[in-house]
């Protein structure tokens, strides 16, 4: 029997990742048997399960060093630290993108200069420019939000005529790529975090990489490595810490070994979950397309992403139509996150509510895009039927109320 469109309800939950792999549990119960947790609490020819896990990821990324560390959020105001970002620093920084993006802008006292965002929720390249010349700013920390990667050429090109260093927050894009290049490779540094919700699962932590021996010198001292530093494997030489080691002060957000030995088997089979997140996506993508009121975001060609999440736009619909939208989703077992409302829901705060960063008053496209742009997870404990019955629910809800004759008055 067909499943009826207008009646069915999705079961599944849009927060629960797939287990650990047991070669994972395995490792950590190892750890946890010798004891041995601290990064630097090694047995005589031991190497730390945080030391290889950056050899590994510094492999994966092609990156010369790696540093693990405590948080993604911490990874990224390490970066900023390590590029000399301090008090009153203008930082230039997506508009759209989740808190922790702000924060380490704003907990080291500098300033977040908020960039409009596109249609396809990338960074707007032109005002990237306008923005860096009325700010004067200098650093540039770049959010691939969602895993939408923006033209990584011509904002490469913008950064080298502007002087423009680029620190990539590759949260969502652990595993992606733009023409060939890993995301987090075309900056400075690019920092990932381990977080349930991200394409590794640690609970918590975050890696910085980069190819410039004194960020990654001052990074590793910054993270609270005492004077054990050469104990690290994905490490610039000891030489280069020298001219930092007696003036960088101790910040410790360390990985533990515990961590690194749950990391270890899933970063190897990264590309293979990769595939998975990104054929659900494409079912949805079919099972959505051409829905009329409902805009799907472009993804180019040269963008190789990993999609951990869905988005799609709901373009000038009035504010009550997409509440309905999202309660009648709801109703039906299918969890949408909208980035419009006026106050933070869950994750989805907006750039006016970071009060702390001194945002500005109103980013006209952004405001635009956000007041339409709906968002959910897609965890890989969906099956490729799954994602077609939720496509099935909201196609479905969205046109209920797009043939609504609220909804069409408020039509553009
Ligand atoms: C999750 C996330 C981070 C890092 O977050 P942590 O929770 O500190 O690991 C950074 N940027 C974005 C866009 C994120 O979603």
């Amino acid at each position: 029997m067909m499943p009826d469109p207008n009646n069915e309800i999705f079961t599944g939950s849009f927060t629960q990742q797939e287990p650990i792999p047991e070669e994972g549990i395995a490792a950590a119960l190892a750890v946890l048997r010798h004891g041995r947790l601290h990064r630097y609490n090694t047995a005589p020819d031991e190497i730390s399960e945080t030391a290889l896990l950056e050899e590994e990821f510094a492999a994966f990324v092609g990156a010369r060093y790696c540093l693990a560390v405590a948080s993604g959020g911490y990874a990224m105001a390490t970066a900023l630290r390590a590029v000399g970002v301090g008090p009153g620093t203008p930082v230039l920084s997506n508009a759209f993108t989740l808190a922790p993006v702000p924060g380490a802008i704003a907990a080291l006292g500098a300033q977040p200069i908020f960039v409009e965002v596109t249609q396809d929720l990338t960074i707007d390249l032109q005002d990237l420019v306008q923005k860096a010349q009325q700010s004067g700013a200098r650093v540039l920390l770049l959010s691939h939000m969602r895993g939408h990667i923006c033209d990584m050429d011509t904002l490469m090109a913008q950064a080298r005529a502007h002087g423009i260093v680029v620190i990539e927050d590759c949260a969502h894009t652990m595993g992606a790529a733009w023409n060939g290049t890993p995301s987090g490779r075309h900056g400075k540094i690019g920092c990932y975090s381990v977080q349930t919700y991200k394409h590794l699962n640690a609970g918590e932590g975050g890696f910085l990489v980069s190819d410039d021996p004194q960020v990654m010198a001052q990074a590793i001292l910054l993270s609270g490595s005492y004077m054990l530093y050469t104990r690290h494997r994905a490490a610039p030489p000891a030489e280069a810490f020298e001219p930092f080691k007696l003036h960088t002060p101790n910040i410790s957000g360390r990985m533990d070994n515990l961590r690194a030995a749950i990391l270890r088997p899933q970063l190897r089979v990264l590309p293979q979950q990769a595939a998975r997140w990104n054929a659900r996506y494409r079912r949805l993508e079919t099972g959505l397309g051409q829905t009329p009121g409902l805009h799907l975001i472009a993804r180019p060609e040269a963008e190789a992403f990993v999609a951990s999440s869905f988005q799609f736009l709901l373009l000038d619909w009035p504010d009550q139509s997409i509440l309905t939208l999202i309660a009648r989703c709801l109703a039906r077992g299918v969890e949408l996150k909208w980035f419009g409302a006026p106050d933070p829901v869950a994750f989805t705060s907006r750039y006016d509510s970071w009060r702390y960063a001194n945002p500005p008053a109103a980013l006209p496209q952004t405001d635009r895009v956000l007041a339409g742009l709906i968002d959910m997870r897609l965890p890989l404990t969906f099956s490729l039927d799954d994602c077609d019955q939720i496509a099935r629910i909201i196609r479905a809800e969205v046109s209920r109320i797009w043939q609504s004759p609220q909804t069409t008055t408020a039509k553009p």
